[in-house]
């Protein structure tokens, strides 16, 4: 099995242990590809065959005009998120305590949080500095910890697990007794800036181990933040490797979907919506008729079935890793997928010679969400629902093929250069 777009996923997802550091990478790879960032407080005046980006936050757009008026063609769109479940380190952060040094954190998303203990930890994100300039910032290594509680300290723990947040999931860092520099320093001084410069940070948890190639043959990926790391990546490098188009393709990538998508630049804030009004043009009825030809895929992590678990699965539907993207689909519309939009999707698939599997929630189990609805909500864009199949979702370390990554980026591909 061919595992290179692994293997590039695992890169990925090494480069990008905050959605600061994500976006950041995604930047990094839209200019090796020949796209060219533009600032949202910048005129835009684009022209067919243009390739193009901006950042908002830890969000990116990225654009590849078609050759017909984007009001005739529409917009193919694939849009993932950027976060994932962490912990986000508080203004004030420097926590003594028991002859320990912590360092002050808040639950971010909905974690396994048990799955983040006696793991390698350091701390990433962005530093705001003085003039409104951002840097991004790492500590080396793997300075931060949250160590378990010996068995022999808590019997109870046999009977299930309890973590509080507020008490037990605060990692530390060092003892009370060391000379060690304050964690802003330690992070300034990492991203060659000045500590008294710092005015701001967005900074989270992120584990250090690198992502390995797992299973018996090798072809699993045991990585962090696959969920939605895995989608950000195929569907970069479908637009990467397409063709330009008589439509206009376009990657979004959004933060904040893990704690609902309401922010400037989640996906219930205005950034995508505000690139499409520059991307339709100022007729009046631009905008209206150029959402009405377009379609977007929301792509987000599915749940595989579960090897031992398999009961949690609705029995028809139960996707395998290594089967290819899935179609998710819920009454309640959860998801958005439509008669139309899933058609469309797998009539791509198809012409990819891509197979496509399908997702439902049991009955008796609520379902997750996506910016799928969201997006469909605001916009009113034909929206499909699908992602690569997983297990642990949510974990600190999640597992995923690298058979389905070259599938995912074909099918987007087939999305993005629909004839
Ligand atoms: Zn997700």
């Amino acid at each position: 099995m061919d595992l290179t777009l692994g293997d590039d996923l695992r890169a990925f997802v090494d480069a990008s242990p905050s959605p600061s550091h994500a976006a950041a990478e995604i930047a990094r790879r839209l200019v090796a590809g020949g796209f060219r960032e533009l600032a949202e407080t910048d005129v835009w005046d684009l022209s067919p065959g243009d390739a193009v980006f901006t950042v908002r936050g830890a969000s990116v757009v990225a654009v590849r005009v078609g050759s017909e008026p984007v009001p005739e063609a529409g917009l193919r769109i694939i849009g993932a998120h950027t976060d994932s479940p962490t912990f986000k380190v508080r203004p004030r952060f420097d926590v003594r305590q028991a002859g320990y040094r912590l360092v002050g954190v808040e639950p971010y998303g909905g974690g396994l949080w048990h799955t983040w203990l006696d793991r390698e930890l350091t701390v990433a994100g962005r530093l705001a500095l003085r003039g409104g300039t951002t840097v991004l910032a790492k500590l080396p290594g793997a300075p931060l910890r949250l160590p378990s509680l010996a068995i022999h300290l808590d019997r109870s723990v046999r009977e299930g697990l309890t973590l509080d947040p507020q008490r037990h999931l605060q990692p530390v860092w060092g003892s009370d007794l060391g000379t060690e520099p304050g964690l802003l320093q330690a992070l300034a001084a990492e991203a060659g800036v000045s500590a008294a410069d710092v005015v701001g940070h967005d900074l989270v948890l992120a584990d250090t181990q690198p992502a390995a190639r797992a299973g018996a043959d090798g072809s699993w990926i045991a990585a962090p933040r696959l969920d939605d790391l895995a989608c950000c990546h195929s569907g970069l490098l479908a637009l990467l490797g397409a063709d330009g188009a008589r439509h206009t393709q376009v990657l979004v990538c959004n933060d904040h979907e893990e704690v609902g998508s309401g922010s400037a630049s989640g996906a219930r804030g205005s950034f995508l919506e505000d690139v499409i009004s520059r991307l339709a043009g100022s007729e009046p009825q631009a905008f209206a008729r150029t959402i009405a030809a377009s379609t977007l895929v929301s792509a987000d992590m599915a749940h595989a079935v579960h090897p031992t678990r398999y009961d949690r699965h609705e029995p028809a539907h139960q996707p395998l890793m290594g089967g290819g993207p899935v179609l998710k689909l819920n009454a309640n519309q959860a998801y958005a997928t439509d008669a139309v939009s899933g058609g469309w999707f797998t009539e791509r698939c198809e012409a990819a010679g891509v197979p496509v599997q399908h997702f439902v929630t049991r009955a008796d189990l609520p379902c997750g969400s996506t910016i799928g609805p969201l997006t469909a909500t605001r916009l009113g864009l034909s929206t499909v629902d699908v992602g690569a199949p997983q297990l642990a979702m949510h974990s600190a370390r999640e597992l995923a093929s690298a058979a389905d990554v070259p599938l995912m980026v074909s099918a987007f591909a087939s999305c993005l250069q629909e004839r």
